[in-house]
């Protein structure tokens, strides 16, 4: 375990925003864990955990020991001819399991090909694209907690997971650090396609390459090349546009706000949720407003999707949340909606 002090961790945020940690160490080891979490609480230092830091939107200067979790690994523990349940290291990066768990026909995750991050960042908001979420496939992860130092196995019912929400959101908040992640694959082919572009796009890709379509023959394969081509055509790369991805939640209304809305814009988009409320893509309310393309104070609202927001200048959280705050404030003047942010500040 190696502590460092004032380390500059804006290369390993995906926003690019300029921040410094007080304190910074890799963690690659249960060892490594447990030693910097005595060592911070003999300073009398909080703690901060990064993962890929694919969803965080950090201060300038992070007041606190910051552990990167860098802990790897994957264990099959059982492997049945419909099953198969597999530990993972929370420091394992998201896409290669989704592409390690396909080349060994274990399926259930390729819809969330391509999403940045580390394993052990994808329960805390449950991650989900294309129709599918982590806790369609998710068994239980084990983490430990901050202040005890003891390891809690946590199953699916006490993770409590919601739409890019978890126990980890709510009561449990910034208590444990999620050291292993383990997952339960179908190896029976199927594909949950449901989300139109989805079907529309597999379909597409199939006629480039292999001529008359067969639905009936789609393996997991064709979805997931489906997702990646959809991802690559829509959101930008953050390597070259600095980005969090969806910078607010889709909005969950009661249908009687929707209605109103409709005499407003007869044209909305809504999903059902349940018998009496809706989801609202929140990047139609923006794009609708006239965000999309918009550059305020040097951060933009992306082109393609209005829901992300980019850091081509790489300028502060403070500077992109000013831009957030512009359009929340909009989106609630004219639909009466408060847009939540996605991201988690850490400081
Ligand atoms: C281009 C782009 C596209 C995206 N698309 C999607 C999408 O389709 N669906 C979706 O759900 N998300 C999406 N995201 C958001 C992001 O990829 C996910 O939220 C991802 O799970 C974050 O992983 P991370 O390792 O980068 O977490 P970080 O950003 O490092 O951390 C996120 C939060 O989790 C905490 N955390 C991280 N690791 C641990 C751990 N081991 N134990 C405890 N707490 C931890 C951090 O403290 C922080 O609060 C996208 C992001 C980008 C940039």
């Amino acid at each position: 375990m190696h502590i460092q002090e004032k380390v500059n961790i804006q290369p390993f945020v995906t926003l690019a925003v300029p921040a410094v940690a007080k304190f910074y160490c890799e963690i690659h080891s249960q060892q490594d864990l447990l030693e910097a979490l005595r060592w911070a609480q003999a300073k009398g230092e909080r703690v901060v955990v990064l993962g890929g830091g694919s969803n965080v939107l950090p201060d300038e200067f992070i007041n606190a020991l910051v552990l990167h979790i860098k802990l790897l690994g994957k264990e099959v523990l059982q492997n049945t001819d419909t099953q198969a349940e597999v530990q993972f290291g929370a420091g394992e990066v998201w896409h290669e399991l989704v592409m390690w768990a396909l080349s060994n026909g274990f399926y259930g995750v390729e819809n969330l090909a391509l999403i940045p991050g580390t394993v052990g960042a994808a329960p805390i908001q449950n991650i989900g694209a294309y129709g599918v979420e982590l806790e369609h496939c998710f068994k239980s992860l084990t983490a430990v907690n901050r202040d005890t130092l003891h390891e809690k196995i946590f199953t699916k019912a006490e993770c409590d997971f919601g739409y890019r929400d978890s126990v980890f959101k709510k009561i449990a908040k910034d208590k444990y650090i999620i050291t292993q992640v383990t997952l339960v694959f179908n190896k029976t082919i199927s594909a949950a396609l449901d989300y139109p572009a989805l079907l529309s796009t597999v379909e597409l890709l199939w006629q480039h390459s292999r001529g008359p379509f067969k639905p009936e023959l789609i393996s997991p394969i064709d979805v997931a090349n489906a997702v990646i081509h959809l991802r690559q055509s829509k959101l930008p790369d953050p390597q070259q546009l600095p980005n969090v991805g969806s910078f607010f939640k889709n909005p969950v209304v009661a249908n009687a706000k929707v209605e109103e809305l409709k005499q407003r814009w007869p044209d909305i988009v809504v999903f059902n949720v349940d018998e009496n409320t809706k989801k609202i893509p929140a990047g139609w309310l923006i794009d609708k407003l006239g965000w999309k393309g918009k550059e305020v104070n040097g951060v933009t609202v992306h082109k393609q999707q209005a829901l992300v927001l980019t850091n081509p200048n790489k300028l502060s959280t403070a500077c992109v949340l000013a831009t957030a705050s512009a359009i929340q404030a909009s989106v609630l003047q004219h639909s009466g909606i408060a847009l939540e942010i996605e991201p988690q500040c850490i400081a």
